[in-house]
């Protein structure tokens, strides 16, 4: 074996490891992976154990079939997974031959403990480029009953994931589907704006709506404009005009006005549309905080229960009102807007 050989295949591989040295192997310029991998190697065979006696014996077998490097850290990754780490490792380490061998044979010997069955659950991705994407994991009865409907008179000659997103949404707006209980989005649009889209020119304003999507003027137009139209006030300096009430559940005009003066969670990066999002006391109801529009701030469920509420906790942050409108602020301080969908009417009337 030629010096280059030595150094990579080290036929004494679990002999040099003993000299292991990583502040060594960093200032010699290593790869700070791979430091932590052979640091981890060198734990195994140097490191304190209550396992002293099957320690011994690895190094011994490691010796004996001359394990590279290599081949110890995969050995390590492998016992990782397993249900019986050293069992595991005495068995690996016990086959003859080279990396390629070793991991052929890992396949047989590895038990694997079975993972727990997935959590019944659907999550649902933010918009991007017009598009948003859900995964809904459960029953695999109903699962594959919902395939089976999608994969109905297919046609051939066309690619199957569009068309079977077609028919998922047919189901979704059939008779007794989503549509009813989709709560009706606010759509938020400042006046002159709106003017604009009523003369037929809003087909390059883009309208925020409180479920987190958005549309064109000129589509808002086709679908949605009808006679009946419900007007809310947003002063500049203090927001959606006060509906002042002494009770602790924001009444609807409230929830409409809330969901209005922000169409997401104000925590930045959250992508919890308006509409689905609880009405967050500012402060407290506990501490004192009224049910009114200066105190109120649409917060998704996550963000509610995390939001520190007691003024001297600062831990995860804090819903704070600046220039009417609610704002995160950070444990630090700091107010940071959620600029994911900046469609809240405060911003869209008065800037930010
Ligand atoms: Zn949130």
């Amino acid at each position: 074996m030629n010096d280059f050989a030595v150094y990579v295949g080290a036929t004494n591989a679990i002999d040099s490891l003993g000299s292991f040295d990583a502040q060594l192997l960093i200032d010699a310029g290593a790869n700070p992976n791979r430091v932590t991998e052979w640091a981890s190697v060198h734990e195994t065979y140097y490191g304190k154990t209550k396992h002293s006696r099957q320690q011994a014996h690895a190094v011994r077998i490691a010796r004996s079939t001359s394990k590279s490097l290599d081949q110890l850290v995969f050995i390590e990754q492998q016992v990782k997974k397993a249900k019986d780490p050293w069992k595991t490792r005495l068995a690996l380490l016990s086959v003859e031959g080279n990396y390629a061998t070793l991991k052929r044979r890992a396949k047989d010997i590895v038990e694997v403990p079975e993972k727990p069955a997935p959590k019944t659950s659907v999550r649902f991705t933010k918009s991007r480029k017009g598009k948003r994407s859900f995964t809904a994991t459960g029953s695999e009865r109903d699962i594959a009953a919902l395939e089976h409907a999608l994969r109905q008179n297919l046609d051939a000659t066309r690619p199957e994931g569009p068309q079977m997103y077609e028919a998922f949404a047919r189901l979704l707006r059939s008779g007794g589907g989503v549509a009813l209980a989709v709560p009706r989005p606010l759509v938020v649009i400042p006046l002159s704006d709106y003017t604009k889209i009523l003369g037929g020119h809003g087909d390059e304003t883009i309208l925020g709506l409180s479920d987190g999507t958005t549309m064109t003027g000129a589509e808002y137009l086709a679908q949605f404009h009808g006679a009946e139209l419900e007007v809310a006030l947003f002063h500049p300096a203090e927001g959606a005009v006060n509906l002042y009430r002494t009770q602790r559940f924001a009444n609807s005009k409230q929830r409409d006005l809330a969901r209005a003066t922000l169409t997401t969670c104000p925590v930045p990066g959250c992508r919890h549309a308006a509409d689905h999002c609880e009405i967050h006391h500012i402060t407290a109801w506990a501490r004192g905080g009224e049910t009114n529009m200066a105190n109120l701030a649409p917060v998704c469920r996550y963000h509610n229960r995390t939001n520190d509420d007691d003024p001297w906790r600062t831990h995860r942050g804090r819903i704070r009102r600046r220039r009417g409108s609610p704002i995160w602020v950070s444990p630090r301080g700091k107010p940071v807007p959620n600029t994911t969908h900046r469609y809240g009417a405060m911003h869209l009337l008065f800037g930010s």
